[in-house]
């Protein structure tokens, strides 16, 4: 067949932008930073450990080599204080109690009682199941409609039903949104059942580690739990026991809720009994942040953030022999790569009118929490803050074909990127797996939640082979010490996935309109209050 000269020349010069484009990044200084951070010396970087704070300092050098300007309270560092709360698990124990009869509850094997709520030493209530224990306003949705919770402890299956999008599902499924309705329902606890379709780790995984601490932010405007007595998570392999008697079966939730069915409210025929002791100490650590001045007289003084977390979740029980979790993907990946954008400007300079706000988060792993501090308390004014393109374990197992955008469709960032990914031949697509709320469990949820539209981008599969390989890699790998340098990577994937990240940055940061949320976007709402006081 022949081709038109035009077609023929289009396609010529669309190679040679694309070549240009590509040439930044060769994947290999990406994977440096990746092997020091992820090195067993560093511990797993744990909030507020040792290795943790060594990962700091190494980025700290590199902002410094890259000419990044400290941006934080002292120099790059801003300071972060935690509560940190380990369960006593030989002082706790569980049961359910039926017909006045008491059934112990094996912890680790039957269920784990979550730290994330400060648990009450003692608490006993009738369980009753809500459904989802979902309310969502914007659809007339409420599982608590004509279910009296007053004093009791609710059992929901993790997940929701398909008549809510993705995005509102995901935000009314975080920990702030659901204990708010609790609360004013007047549940003191929750028992969640594990939506067997959408677990990322195996039970026994989920187990193992039951006993590592958790951590809260240590300022009282961040205690988002507040009355709540007790939180647990049922094995799905033991739920069961909690239906006998109530007319329905575990089963029978598990068929409807994998469609994302409506699932039915009704009291169980048992009540739970808790006994709790958890060890409270206080951590600290910190946020780094770090900034590539801008050039234009009024809009250097906004900022576009790439933000990543440094943390990861330490040393915990062995597998196979190995007690340290690496971390390497998660997020080591994403910490490189901000390490890498920084001395890449650095390398290749471009011109840029807003500046480029760098910050590397700690304690993600215990919740957002250190990107929650950062939002609420911004090392620069928080107006100013137009963007925020979050990385987050983007894993480049295997070649960039498709990338999958958590936000494609909220704000025109989306479109930036699509034209970006595009122009290198890569086909983006929106979170094709809403279930596990992935745009709510990463850092970028908390600069949403002050009104800063966001982004959160993925290598994705591109048949059903590397569909496989994400599959594994999430259980084998996913928060597992295998999660480490030796595993195979994709270096070109890495280098063409930065790529995009910088053009983006370059596109928000020279672009004459700041990005904004999507007309009919749910979370535009959290932008309003600050474009009323603009
Ligand atoms: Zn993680």
């Amino acid at each position: 067949m022949k081709m038109k000269i035009s077609t023929l020349l289009l396609a010529l010069s669309w190679t040679i932008s694309a070549a240009a484009q590509t040439s930044h990044f060769d994947g290999q200084t990406w994977w440096n930073h990746v092997k020091f951070l992820a090195d067993d010396k560093l511990e797993g970087r744990d909030t507020g450990s040792r290795g943790e704070r060594e990962a700091q300092s190494y980025a700290v050098k590199q902002f410094k080599n890259a000419g990044a300007e400290p941006t934080g309270v002292h120099g790059f560092y801003q300071p972060v204080k935690f509560v940190s709360r380990q369960i006593v698990e030989k002082d706790c124990s569980l049961a359910i109690i039926r017909d006045g009869k008491r059934e112990a509850l094996t912890l680790g094997e039957d269920a784990i009682i979550s730290t994330r709520v400060m648990p009450a030493p003692e608490v006993e209530a009738p369980l009753v199941f809500v459904g989802y224990g979902l309310k969502v306003p914007e659809k007339n949705y409420d599982d608590f409609a004509g279910v009296d919770v007053r004093g009791k402890i609710i059992v929901i299956f993790a997940g929701s039903p398909s008549e809510i999008p993705g995005a509102l599902a995901s935000h009314y499924q975080t920990a702030a949104e659901r204990w708010k309705v609790l609360r004013s329902a007047g549940a003191i606890g929750m028992v969640s059942l594990i939506n067997p379709a959408s677990m990322d780790i195996p039970w026994s995984r989920m187990a193992l580690n039951r006993a590592h601490p958790s951590m809260d932010l240590d300022y009282p405007e961040f205690n988002e739990t507040e009355g709540a007595k007790i939180a647990i998570t049922v094995n799905p392999m033991s739920a069961e026991k909690l239906f006998a008697g109530s007319g329905h079966t575990f089963e029978e939730i598990v068929a409807l809720g994998k469609d994302r069915k409506p699932l039915p409210h009704f009291p169980l025929a048992v009540s739970l009994a808790a006994k709790t002791r958890v060890d409270v100490t206080k951590i600290e650590s910190a946020n780094l942040v770090a900034k590539l001045p801008g050039s234009d007289p009024t809009l250097k003084d906004e900022y576009v953030v790439l933000s990543a977390h440094l943390d990861h979740v330490g040393i915990g029980e062995p597998i196979n022999g190995d007690r340290i979790y690496n971390g390497a993907m998660d997020n080591g990946s994403g910490s490189a790569l901000v390490l890498d954008m920084a001395a890449s400007f650095k390398k290749n300079p471009e011109m840029l009118r807003r500046s480029i706000l760098l910050i590397l988060v700690t304690g993600e792993e215990k919740g957002l929490l250190g990107s929650k501090y950062f939002a609420a308390h911004p090392t620069v004014p928080p107006k100013s803050i137009v963007a925020d393109v979050n990385v987050d374990m983007f894993l480049p197992i295997v070649p960039l074909k498709v990338l999958t955008v958590m936000g494609l469709d909220e704000s025109d960032l989306g479109d930036r990127v699509r034209e970006i990914a595009q122009s290198l031949g890569v086909r983006v697509q929106p979170d094709p797996e809403p279930l596990r709320n992935l745009f709510v469990r990463s850092d970028q949820y908390n600069f949403i939640r002050h009104g800063v539209p966001s982004l959160a981008m993925g290598v994705a599969p591109s048949s059903p082979e590397e569909a496989k390989i994400f599959k594994d890699w999430l259980t084998q790998r996913y928060h597992a010490p295998s999660d480490d340098v030796n595993q195979p990577v994709d270096l070109a994937a890495a280098a063409k996935y930065e790529e995009i990240v910088r053009a983006l940055l370059i596109n928000v940061a020279n672009g004459d309109h700041r990005p904004e949320w999507k007309p009919d976007s749910f979370f535009r709402r959290y932008a309003e209050p600050v474009k009323m006081g603009q």
